[in-house]
């Protein structure tokens, strides 16, 4: 097989030819078709997580078909098409596990992070945690859901039922749960980085209501706010824009430090709360819904070995929706 490595913090990944392994018990092998790339590996580049496992091959949202299956594993075939998310493996003993919190598991494994990834020709993962994609839709059209789609979900459930939503940061998370906001009758109001007319044009184009820089008020307060970028700046913004009782969702996995903010922000019964990881019933729940909803993910495809200049143009804003790597 061929891969992307990253040996070692800031990269550059590396084309590298690997042996091919055999899937031990429980798990299967991908033949990656798509691999979405997501901002979370930007952060594992970057060394902003902890206890980084060196090398890694990154990516976390692989769509791909079954190629080999090892012993235990229970209704799963040869050549199905399946997805491989971010959450990899849990230890299903802890606490969190067995009362239904498996994402925020003690002892988890996370595909791209702690256990190879799909920036590569094939990928090994735990057969539990492989989602079944069926046939319809494209793979690189897919590739997104997996962790933009399936976090912006339970981001989505955890801002509570609302009617008037704010969306910080209009990447490949917002451009989905836009979609699925809508869907569900709610109103979006999508704010960008300050002058960012092209991402406010992408997202009244997917139906917001209004959009705007993160510097602006919302025309009116909102019910509650999700943040998708990575500025802890943005924190106290959202508080002033969301009503008396409303909720405002962090739901990225890394931020910049958030500034000190007065208290009456907070006051009122305003709730600042943060999304981590999720659950596989998440991802049955939102690839369940994707095709009623009629998702349509915007995707700039990159060939494989053109992973680095993916995650430096992610890095700099130069494409709408998401990055998609094609072996
Ligand atoms: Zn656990
Ligand atoms: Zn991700």
């Amino acid at each position: 097989m061929q891969a992307m490595v990253l040996k070692q913090a800031g990269g550059p990944l590396e084309w590298s030819q690997l042996a091919d392994r055999l899937p031990g018990p429980g798990e299967i092998r991908v033949r990656v078709a798509a691999c979405g790339v997501c901002r979370t590996d930007l952060h594992v580049l970057d060394g902003e997580l902890p206890d980084p496992r060196w090398p890694i091959i990154p990516g976390h949202e692989i769509v791909g078909r079954i190629d080999a299956i090892g012993r235990d594993v229970v209704g799963l075939q040869l050549d199905q098409r399946v997805g491989i998310p971010w959450l990899g493996h849990t230890c299903g003993v802890c606490q969190y596990c067995t009362g239904g919190r498996e994402n925020l598991c003690d002892r988890p494994q996370f595909t791209g992070y702690t256990r190879d990834g799909g920036f590569a020709t094939a990928a090994i993962a735990d057969a539990r945690y492989a989602f079944p994609l069926g046939e319809s839709g494209e793979d690189v059209a897919l590739a997104p859901l997996l962790c933009a789609g399936l976090i912006g979900w339970r981001s989505l459930a955890i801002a509570g039922p609302g009617n008037r939503l704010g969306l910080y940061g209009f990447g490949a998370a917002a451009h989905i749960v836009a979609q699925a906001a809508r869907w569900q009758g709610r109103s979006v109001f999508a704010f960008t980085r300050p002058g960012d007319l092209a991402s406010q044009a992408f997202a009244r184009r997917l139906g917001a209501t209004w959009a705007g820089g993160s510097d602006e008020a919302p025309p009116e307060p909102l019910d509650a706010a999700i943040i998708y970028a990575t500025l802890g700046d943005l924190v106290p913004l959202a508080l002033a824009a969301v009503r008396k009782g409303g909720r405002v969702v962090c739901a990225g996995i890394h931020m910049s430090d958030i500034p000190a903010f007065p208290y009456r922000l907070l006051w009122e019964e305003r709730q600042l709360v943060s999304v981590a990881n999720l659950t596989r019933q998440d991802g049955l729940d939102f690839l369940r819904l994707a095709p009623d909803i009629g998702i349509v993910t915007q995707t700039t495809r990159y060939p494989l070995q053109q992973a680095n200049q993916a995650l430096a143009d992610l890095r700099a804003g130069k494409f709408e929706g998401a990055a998609v790597l094609v072996p």
